[in-house]
């Protein structure tokens, strides 16, 4: 379904009501790192552009339902404000009189960021009083937390019950824009990458997966469980006996479809986990007994590799090894690497979701030359289970005009 976004609106005069993704790392009272908030500014300068009154809101942390002077947002409005080079207003409380007043006296282009919206138990809750006390702060609502639309809290969903129209901030657009294309209407051959650690955490994304793609490449510690399946003995490595079967069952689907589902042929295997002991590299059928597999290797690769740049789309969740420890990033790296060339010359749409494969991409450097790498870690993974997204389901439809 399509859903309004920002640019079908007008904001001139009114007062916008923003759900952003402020929810960033502190240090000593300062913002550790500053991502998330660079990744609203889009949105952000288009509304003080335009002379609308802007209202943020966010959540930090796990606050608990009450205040918690270590999970405050006023850092990220110091911090924003340095960004976006004009004053932030803060409001220590995101409802109440405080923030009511703020509200008000808010001029066309000004910006006023509320107070930890989870230090009100209410918001996690999604309770309607609540969202009824956050909606009339404002005129309409911009939803740009892709990462938190997965939950239906009070300002991801509750409150757009209470605002007309709820519309997508160009963040949550561009993020629906990759991954519910490459869904959708995949440039083909459309290939998925998937790895990391459990197949336990992943079975939903490959079992919807398998029946989309045309190539299903598997790495990181859940390749052992396929492994394990195929009756290979896999050493001390990372299996999930209970998923074995699951396993099977994968396999078999993707034989059903027509799906070719590649395993490792090889893999870098280690003493320990923890880098002590760099490794080496060995077939996936000659695994011994007390190692432990740690990456896929470079005759892995080198295949994924192939099957990546003749690829019209790829998505990729999972690193393929624990690439937090340099001797075991090669894999990771290098998958990373390979989506890398593949965007160039806009041949091929490269997505990377999930949160620790962010970050590895991040890492490589390659986050600018990969299609798009999405913000949302736990909503990216369940937009590609196929789930409905409460946050983004709540948005206005588009082609209602106006
Ligand atoms: P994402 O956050 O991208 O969805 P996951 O959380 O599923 O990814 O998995 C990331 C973790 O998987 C990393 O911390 C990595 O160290 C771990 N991992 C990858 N390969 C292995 C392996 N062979 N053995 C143990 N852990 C692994
Ligand atoms: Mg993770």
């Amino acid at each position: 379904m399509e859903k309004m976004s920002l640019r079908d609106v007008e904001v001139a005069d009114k007062t916008v009501l923003v759900r952003v993704d402020f929810n960033v790392p502190l240090k000593g009272g300062e913002v550790a790192d500053e991502t998330r908030i660079r990744a609203s500014l889009p949105t952000i300068r288009d509304l003080v552009e335009r002379g609308a009154r802007t209202i943020l809101c966010s959540h930090l942390g796990r606050p608990k339902g009450k205040p918690d002077p270590e999970k405050s947002l006023r850092p990220a409005a110091g911090r924003l404000s340095d960004l976006i080079g004009r004053e932030v207003r803060f409001a220590s409380d995101c409802v109440g009189e405080e923030a009511e007043e703020a509200a008000r006296s808010l001029a066309n282009g000004d910006l006023l960021l509320l107070e930890n919206l989870r230090f009100h138990a209410e918001e996690e809750a999604n309770d309607d009083g609540f969202s009824r006390r956050l909606a009339s702060l404002a005129d309409l609502y911009v939803n740009d937390a892709f990462g938190s639309a997965h939950r239906a809290h009070a300002s991801t969903e509750g409150v757009t019950k209470h605002l007309s129209p709820c519309v997508a901030g160009f963040l949550m657009e561009k993020e629906l824009e990759y991954l519910g294309s490459a869904l959708a209407d995949p440039r083909r051959p459309f290939v998925a990458i998937l790895g990391g650690a459990k197949i336990s955490g992943k079975i939903d994304v490959m079992e919807s997966l398998l029946e989309k793609v045309d190539a299903l490449l598997v790495g990181g510690a859940m390749m052992f469980t396929f492994l394990r399946a195929e009756g290979e003995r896999t050493g001390r490595s990372l299996v999930e006996e209970d998923r074995v079967e699951t396993a099977r069952r994968v396999a078999a689907r993707a034989r059903e479809r027509g799906v070719d589902l590649r395993m490792p042929v090889d893999c870098r295997v280690s003493a320990s986990t923890d880098g002590t002991d760099p490794g080496r590299i060995v077939s996936v059928t000659a695994i011994p007994d007390e190692a432990i597999g740690v990456d896929i290797g470079p005759g892995t690769l080198e295949s994924y590799r192939r099957l990546i740049e003749s690829a019209g789309t790829v998505v990729w969740n999972g690193p393929m090894g624990i690439f937090e420890v340099t001797a075991f990033s090669e894999g990771t790296f290098g998958v990373a690497g390979a989506l890398a060339d593949a965007t160039m010359g806009a041949k091929t749409v490269t997505i990377v979701g999930g949160g620790d494969s962010a970050a590895a991409v991040v890492q490589a450097g390659l986050a600018d030359k990969v299609s798009h790498v999405s913000t949302g870690g736990g909503a990216s993974l369940e937009f590609l289970e196929g789930k409905v997204l409460p946050g983004v389901a709540a948005l206005t439809d588009a082609g209602g005009g106006r």
